[in-house]
């Protein structure tokens, strides 16, 4: 016979999902209700609104996409980039190329600028390619870089976007909660994130903002939106104001209890107290990291807090000890992607997961694990040197 499934609690520190806070788990299994009920959507009111607040804006399409961040990618692809349309995308790291994907499956054209993985995107080689493509539309480039560790300046490449006459659109998945994401205060267009990363809630739905440049370029398209689930045209009928609410799709209802708890749980704390405490505990495992002997390959001025790209000490298969790691400490970390593969561990401080107890036993369970297969680490360091961090 089948049984239930239980799993076995793990930390997560990888590059999410992170640790799942248990005030949104509780949430999440409040009865379910209609997705018409009034008190639903006065719920779906204030999600809104905590949205607008996280992101720091005033855009009024600012909604939750039902399905994950990637689903938020394609929202923004699907809905300003029509065919023949080019798109200027600044990559630097996994998220960059499946932007590119989107647009070719869209029938525009790409125009990539380049950086080299585990450096924030070049604003100046952005302004080359807006300078010698004055045709393009739109900008896109990922804020937080999960696959690198990086940030990039987002404020920046925004600025120069707007001065070209260029729409944005800005990946937020890793950032939102983790760090400062000022969409007005930007000029960002269209930004999307996800849930399951620096808001400490379960995977599944994609935060989404779009400015009234970015709504007027979806109403004014020469062409439908290829995409019938994701026509924000559609979606704004359901997630509009009021009472006046039209079906669309039936909105995942215990899910989105789970992101109204995890925006009030950032709204108690303060958006600036959340990024105080990442980027602390983020000084505290770098202080461990760097005594057991390894290092950040991310320049220091482009680290994030949430996301540690850190290196491997030789001779050691990376892969074992990330499976012991699960097995001895039940603490997931996660692997390097594309060219950093088998060269970096990436050890995520997201959300709830940002906390000094995380930060003890990553480095406490990799001293551990590196000391059983003999790696060259410095040994006993690292406990003091955190807790010197931490004082
Ligand atoms: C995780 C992530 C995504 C994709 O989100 P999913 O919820 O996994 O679909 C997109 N961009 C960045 C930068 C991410 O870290």
């Amino acid at each position: 016979m089948f049984q239930s499934f239980n799993p076995t609690p793990r930390t997560l520190m990888g590059p999410g999902p992170s640790d799942v806070n248990p005030r949104i788990l509780s949430a999440m299994g409040r009865p379910t209700i209609g997705h018409l009920d009034p008190e639903f959507i006065r719920m779906m009111d204030e999600i809104k609104a905590l949205l607008q607040f996280a992101f720091q804006t005033k855009n009024e399409l600012t909604i939750p996409v039902s399905a994950p961040g990637s689903a938020g990618m394609e929202t923004c692809f699907v809905n300003l980039v029509e065919p023949g349309d080019k798109v200027i995308i600044c990559q630097n790291g996994v998220f960059g190329s499946r932007m590119a994907d989107n647009v070719k499956r869209l029938g525009g054209s790409s125009v990539i600028v380049e950086d080299e993985w585990g450096r924030a995107v070049d604003p100046s080689k952005l302004e080359a390619a807006l300078k010698a493509h004055g045709d393009a539309k739109i900008v896109a480039f990922v804020h937080a870089e999960t696959s690198t560790g990086v940030r990039s300046d987002a404020a920046s490449l925004c600025a120069l976007a707007q001065k070209y006459d260029c729409l944005t659109i800005v990946d937020c998945v890793t950032s939102l909660g983790g760090c400062d994401v000022n969409l007005d205060a930007w000029g960002a267009d269209a930004a999307y994130s996800g849930t399951q990363k620096c808001l400490s809630c379960a995977p599944g739905l994609s935060p989404l903002s779009f400015s009234e440049r970015a709504v007027a370029a979806v109403k004014n398209r020469k062409t439908p939106v290829s995409s019938w689930f994701m026509d924000l045209n559609l979606v704004m009928g359901y997630w509009g104001e009021g009472q006046t609410r039209a079906y669309h799709h039936t909105a995942p209802v215990n899910a989105l209890y789970g992101l109204h708890e995890a925006l009030v749980v950032l709204a108690e704390e303060g958006l600036e107290a959340s990024w105080a405490r990442h980027d602390r505990n983020h000084q505290a495992l770098r202080a461990g990291v760097e005594a057991l002997g390894l290092s950040f390959i991310v320049p220091e001025d482009e680290r994030l807090a949430q996301l540690n790209a850190i290196t491997i000490p030789e001779g050691v298969d990376e892969a074992t000890i990330r499976r012991e790691l699960l097995n001895q400490f039940n603490l997931e970390i996660g692997a390097g992607l594309g060219s950093l593969a088998g060269k970096v561990w990436r050890v995520g401080l997201m959300g709830y997961a940002s906390n000094p107890r995380n930060v003890l036993l990553c480095v406490t369970a990799l001293e551990a694990v590196l000391s059983q297969y003999n790696a060259h680490i410095n040994r006993g360091a690292a406990i003091p040197a955190i807790n010197q961090a931490y004082t």
